[in-house]
């Protein structure tokens, strides 16, 4: 089952196109597409009941597709979770996993224009996996069934304020607006052959920079939420970034990092893609105010 955020509205997505849940429901399911994860057996119960295939569609252009969890109460996300990446950045292998928070204000959609705050942003296509059921003190051999869904994401990084400092702290450099576009849509994990192993990558005008496949992450989703949930529960409707492999421009040689003008495409397998076009914003050289 797919379900999106068409003009902030949740809707279930097919083949023939898109359902309005509110209305296809008769109003037992609210159209606000964040409020449906605190009741998403309740849903899932309805949306797989018979009945919802002869549901009146409505108009759906990908275009107008909002971020499929537009407002998670904690985004966290994984560094350092694929040995080509570790190996580019210059790491040793991590014991555990090694987690930071991205604030959800960072959230954007599959198809937002992005404001570059400076010429140092960085790209990071990660799957994301969206809590379905709160999930605290799980094992990792039960944290699939704390799961929602699938989507996809970028982890945009602005490299000089996520590494300055005597002990680094990520989570501003990978927030401002913008930094967080996801989408295009919620894939539950029936759907798929293999939840842990799908293609992922990135592209920068067409410049392919990020190729890989999900099942070389060093931890696992499961593990990774087994992790996390052993100190903080996670919520429905949170997200968990769950990093990215080889390719990033400010491990390139020379560094190469996003620019105005630029197109940022990012896809996965069996999801879908996300097309976010690149803008001078406040702080960039070519944009209106210094940083
Ligand atoms: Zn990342």
């Amino acid at each position: 089952m797919r379900t999106a955020n068409l003009d902030g509205r949740l809707v279930l997505v097919d083949d023939d196109g898109a359902v309005d849940v509110h209305d296809a429901s008769g109003g037992l399911f609210p159209s606000d597409p964040q409020a449906v994860f605190d009741r998403w057996a309740e849903f899932l119960d309805w949306a797989r009941s018979p009945g919802t295939a002869g549901h009146a569609r409505v108009p759906f252009e990908e275009r107008r597709l909002g971020a499929p969890v537009p407002r998670p109460r904690q985004v966290f996300a994984v560094a350092l979770n694929y040995s080509d990446h570790v190996a580019e950045s210059g790491f040793d292998t991590p014991a555990q996993p090694s987690v930071f928070t991205k604030y959800p204000t960072s959230l954007a959609g599959p198809y937002d224009t992005i404001a570059l705050p400076s010429a140092l942003v960085d790209w990071e296509v990660e799957l994301v996996a969206v809590i379905g059921a709160e999930a605290h003190r799980v094992a990792a051999a039960d944290a699939w069934r704390h799961v929602a869904g699938l989507t996809l994401g970028q982890d945009l990084s602005e490299r000089r304020i996520q590494l300055q400092g005597p002990a680094p702290q990520f989570a501003l450099g990978k927030s401002f607006p913008g930094f967080s576009p996801t989408g295009p849509v919620l894939v539950t994990p029936d759907e798929f052959d293999d939840p842990d192993d799908l293609a992922l990558g990135c592209a920068v005008d067409g410049e392919t920079m990020q190729e890989s496949r999900t099942s070389r992450m060093i931890f696992s989703v499961a593990e990774q939420i087994a992790w996390i949930s052993r100190i903080c529960p996670l919520l429905p409707g949170d997200l968990v970034f769950t990093g990215t492999p080889a390719g990033v421009g400010g491990a390139r040689d020379p560094r190469r990092f996003l620019a105005p003008g630029e197109e940022l495409h990012s896809w996965i397998d069996g999801i879908g893609s996300l097309r976010n076009p690149l803008v001078a914003g406040p702080g960039h050289p070519d944009g209106p105010h210094a940083l």
